[in-house]
């Protein structure tokens, strides 16, 4: 455990609050205009004061996870040191992830191997699918071109599977990451959803990163292929769409204004975060420039945690 369990406890800052020449967000952290923060928080790290852009006050944090906790199997540095002192804080924390091949479950038991024992709130596009097709279709006949885990999430949610020799039958294509994915699979959904079944995604993420900054194919390239064929949009059930983002909030019991999403992604946590009320930090340890994408863009955890409130703007303090 690093000195980020420490720097809560740390001295509070001698400047005064808003005080000219103080800045009190870390080096680097970088805020769109007109989004000076403070804090209402009694004994907490202040911020300049008179803003309503501060994030002290916020009660909950929803952290997308790849390419923001983890890159493939590694952590990103300070990540958990960061969730460990937030949850120390009693801030809310949830985890939502457009993995189209995990359940929450899993992705909660692999944050606790990773020492993250303070995940709790934990949701994937898989949890929600079956009960977003019933919702919207009523039970169906479901085609899925993607991994047995989204084969399995359907099925759950009360619909009869549908083989692909007989994908003239599917009432609802499923298109996921499709590890097996085959020019007959891509004929087969495509001919199915140009004949009038629903074509349904758990999410349109281009690319699937993976550790050392490299990315295998997300969900989008694969539903993409069969979208173009057949003529149609796909139904996302995931970021940046709204379902996720309000169930991991219900779940948390946090309610928007009061919660922000740290991601990586512009245009799926952040512009899925503004949707859906809430907060919006932008996660890019080698910098953005386009301060238009999110509320605040932070470089490293340790900069989230003065953002929070929860450890000083003294670079020595968070390290
Ligand atoms: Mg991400």
């Amino acid at each position: 455990m690093g000195g980020l369990d420490r720097a809560p406890q740390a001295p509070r800052r001698s400047g005064h609050p808003g005080e000219a020449g103080t800045p009190l967000e870390a080096p680097g952290a970088r805020r769109a205009p007109g989004n000076p923060g403070h804090s209402s928080i009694p004994g907490e790290f202040p911020s300049p004061a008179g803003s309503p852009g501060s994030f002290a006050h916020l009660r909950g944090f929803v952290f997308d996870l790849d390419g923001c906790v983890w890159n493939g199997s590694a952590l990103e540095p300070g990540a958990r040191e960061a969730l460990l002192a937030l949850h120390g804080r009693g801030r809310a924390l949830g985890f939502l992830s457009n993995n189209s091949r995990a359940t929450g479950e899993d992705l909660r038991r692999r944050l606790h191997g990773h020492g993250i024992t303070v995940a709790e709130h934990v949701v994937t596009p898989l949890e929600i699918i079956g009960e977003f097709i019933a919702e919207r279709f009523g039970p169906s006949r479901v085609l899925v071109m993607g991994a047995a885990e989204l084969a399995e999430a359907v099925r759950r949610g009360g619909h009869a599977l549908v083989g692909f020799d007989d994908a003239p039958q599917a009432t609802v294509v499923v298109v996921g990451n499709d590890f097996d994915v085959t020019y007959a699979r891509i004929a087969a959904a495509a001919r199915a959803a140009a004949a009038g079944a629903r074509l349904v995604t758990p999410n349109m993420d281009p690319r699937l990163p993976v550790e050392g900054g490299d990315f295998l194919p997300g969900c989008a390239a694969f539903v993409e292929s069969v979208a173009v064929a057949a003529g149609v949009r796909p139904l996302v059930v995931g970021k940046p769409d709204p379902p996720l983002f309000h169930v991991t909030m219900r779940r948390m019991g946090v309610s928007p204004d009061l919660t922000a999403m740290v991601g990586d992604s512009p245009a799926a946590d952040m512009r899925g975060g503004r949707a859906a009320g809430m907060r919006t930090i932008l996660y890019a340890p080698k910098g953005h420039d386009n301060l238009d994408d999110a509320e605040v863009v932070i470089r490293s955890f340790a900069e989230l945690l003065v953002l929070a409130g929860v450890a000083p703007a003294d670079p020595g303090g968070v390290r």
